[in-house]
């Protein structure tokens, strides 16, 4: 198993989190984006998180340094061909996840796996676009990916048991509990989580509270670790609204559908942490 090699498309924060415990584990990762830039950033934010913990005493400057140098930024999907499991954490798109699986197919050897990190998109429509259904799979992490110890494994109608075998004990490798969900819409966690989410929005844009306030309700009241704003501001207002949507459509019904402020939110490009600003300001 340690010999698999890991190839990573999106180098946004659940791309670059992934391609971080993955190399932690001793694989050796291709972290592919758009560009190699995008590519680039993506490792840079690693090594700066890795430097972090250093300063901290939590790992040797030589485990950051090998952890580091497993990861290789690459541009573009060609050098992913050879890679035995490739995840992609691409932004939540339907028509690009679905250009890349596309793509995925056609450039890589015939053995080699393709996982989404998708958080609603149905795998079995992912897998369908490939000539390789049998071996796709929805790997789903969280966020952030190296403190977080769930992965929900989704197999679709078409994808093969050896398929889901394969990644749950690479799930496992990892450190990380695998939980199996059927292919409906936002899986187990957030089908869940993403309708509260979206009601603190419609509680904020009602007035009943400040966002403040809303946050502090929820964190001393029903002792989250968090409150739900700030986590739809790490989690990122474009991936929520996203979702919402999926779930909405999918599910066909009114309770999934989007509250205007998050719709407001994200034509305002206010996407939460990665912008430096969403319920809160992170300047
Ligand atoms: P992000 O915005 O931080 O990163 C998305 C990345 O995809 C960016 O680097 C972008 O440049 C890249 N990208 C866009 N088009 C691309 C293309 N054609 N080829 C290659 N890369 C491309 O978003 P994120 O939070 O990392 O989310 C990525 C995926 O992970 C989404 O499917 C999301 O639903 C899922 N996810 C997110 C979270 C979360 O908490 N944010 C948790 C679990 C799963």
């Amino acid at each position: 198993m340690e010999s698999l090699s890991i190839g990573v498309v999106g180098a946004g924060q659940m791309g670059a989190g992934i391609a971080h415990v993955m190399a932690q584990c001793g694989y050796s990762v291709f972290l592919s984006d758009m560009n190699l830039a995008h590519a680039q950033k993506g490792h840079s934010g690693i090594r700066s998180r890795l430097d972090k913990q250093v300063e901290k005493g939590k790992l040797s400057a030589e485990d950051a340094e090998s952890i580091a140098s497993r990861i290789r930024p690459v541009d573009g999907l060609t050098e992913l061909a050879d890679c035995d499991l490739v995840i992609e954490a691409a932004s939540e798109r339907l028509d690009l996840k679905l250009d890349i699986f596309r793509q995925l197919d056609s450039l890589c050897k015939a053995e080699t796996l393709l996982a989404s990190n998708t958080s609603s998109i149905s795998i079995t429509t992912i897998g369908a676009v490939t000539q390789r259904p049998d071996k796709v799979i929805g790997m789903h992490f969280f966020n952030p990916v190296p403190v977080m110890g769930l992965v929900e494994v989704i197999p679709g109608l078409a994808t093969a048991q050896s398929t889901v075998d394969t990644v749950v004990s690479v799930t496992e490798k990892l450190g990380k509990q695998a939980v199996k969900s059927r292919d409906k819409a936002g899986f187990i966690v957030n089908r869940i989580l993403m309708p509260m989410l979206n009601e603190a929005c419609f509680v904020l844009e009602e007035g009943v509270a400040s966002a403040a306030d809303v946050d502090t309700a929820m964190t001393l009241g029903c002792a989250h670790p968090m409150g739900p704003l700030t986590l739809a501001d790490f989690i990122g207002l474009d991936t929520c609204l996203a979702i919402m949507e999926v779930l909405y459509k999918e599910l066909g019904d009114s309770k999934y559908r989007p509250a205007p402020l998050l719709k407001n939110y994200v034509a305002a490009g206010w996407l939460g942490k990665k912008t430096g600003k969403g319920f809160f300001s992170y300047v």
